[in-house]
């Protein structure tokens, strides 16, 4: 009997160019990574190692698009992290609207972004300019078996309960932004092969994001780090937001503030302590007018001292002190300010 060759060679080249796209770019999980001058972004690989449990579950490969850097020492990291190919552009902050058509050409399943609060931004514009759904604030992710879709935890309700969400079927990209703390160590494989390319982007496109190229602010050393923090709350409204600033300066602190502090206007996002926000291990923690809600408290859990100053005895932030001070702060801060002198040696 004749064989219809014309059919085998048709699916050959089918199988050929599934094995040759199917690997390298094309659908998959895409993961954007950045590189600041200090190497990659902390969270990187550890995202991309988040990104590898999905993609295990749904037998896919994973791109990350690397923000910031050329490197291929970077991107082998990533590489060992578990993804499949790296595309690395300089460009720290590309324009929204050429990656969204880098990003609508190789159609991918699952688009991750870090949570922070410059990518949270720029994922939501992103997803804007693809007309698609993004998720964030993500603290966990998963794949539903059924719908192959994507799934997110998320805290509501004060954070007091998580919700799971699954992306409406057949969306695609499922856009969604998980935050980037606290998330395990990779396994880091030096074995693992991956391809590695180069890309560039026009500049960005997004006037508010220009120059902010890194999430920690410029002007204000990292909160991560700092041994001195003075926090303010939505009782400074009647004292004055400086004073929060005097008595950071006086004692060579760094500043941040409550959510209540932020819904104020008073410090950017970046500069919040809560469990959605930033978490912080100083020597010293002064928290002035902050009540000191579950989700504050639990973000400075791992300071070595903390001072609460508030007015109402039973502000809950004066459980997790080690002094409270009860006053009015528009008196008390002044009165440190004068008395303190240099305290930061103290804490040296
Ligand atoms: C939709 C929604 C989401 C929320 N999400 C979060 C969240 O993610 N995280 C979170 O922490 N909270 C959240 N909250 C709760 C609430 O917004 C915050 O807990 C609150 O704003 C915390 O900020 P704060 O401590 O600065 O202010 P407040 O809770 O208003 O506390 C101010 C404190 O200052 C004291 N004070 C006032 N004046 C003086 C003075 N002159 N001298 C001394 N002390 C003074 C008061 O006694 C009070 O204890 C949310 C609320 C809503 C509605």
């Amino acid at each position: 009997m004749a064989m219809d060759m014309s059919y085998l060679e048709s699916l050959q080249t089918l199988m050929a160019t599934e094995e040759t796209t199917e690997g390298e770019s094309s659908g998959g999980i895409w993961v954007v990574a950045q590189s600041t001058a200090e190497g990659l972004a902390g969270w990187a690989d550890k995202l991309v190692a988040q990104a590898r449990l999905l993609a295990d579950q749904l037998g896919a490969y994973i791109q990350v698009l690397l923000l910031g850097s050329e490197d291929e020492a970077l991107a082998n990291v990533l590489i060992a992290a578990g993804a499949d190919g790296v595309h690395m552009t300089l460009s720290a902050l590309p324009s929204v609207a050429a990656v969204a058509e880098f990003v609508a050409e190789r159609s991918p399943e699952i688009l991750l972004f870090a949570d922070t609060p410059l990518f949270r931004q720029y994922a939501a514009q992103l997803a804007g300019k693809l007309d698609k759904p993004f998720l964030s604030g993500c603290t966990g992710l998963d794949i539903d078996m059924v719908t192959s879709g994507l799934m997110v935890q998320r805290p509501v309700m004060d954070n007091r309960i998580n919700e799971l969400v699954a992306m409406r079927e057949g969306v695609r990209p499922q856009i969604a932004a998980l935050f980037p703390e606290p998330l395990p160590e990779p396994f880091s494989d030096p074995y693992r092969t991956g391809s590695v390319e180069v890309v560039s982007f026009p500049a960005g496109d997004v006037p508010w994001l220009a120059g902010e190229v890194v999430d920690a602010p410029l002007s204000q050393p990292a909160l991560k780090t700092a041994k001195v923090i003075v926090a303010g709350g939505r009782g400074m409204a009647g004292a004055g937001w400086p004073l929060v600033e005097s008595l950071a300066e006086a004692i060579g602190g760094v500043v941040a503030g409550s959510r209540g502090a932020l819904d104020e206007g008073w410090i950017p996002e970046e500069r919040m302590i809560d469990l959605v926000g930033q978490r912080v291990a100083p020597d010293l923690y002064i928290a002035c007018g902050i009540s000191g809600q579950m989700q504050h408290n639990a973000a400075i859990e791992n300071a070595r001292f903390v001072v609460a100053i508030n007015h109402n005895p039973n502000a809950p932030i004066f459980k997790v002190a080690d002094v409270g001070l009860v006053g009015d702060v528009g008196e008390i801060i002044p009165a440190l300010i004068e008395s303190v002198g240099d305290f930061s040696a103290m804490v040296k």
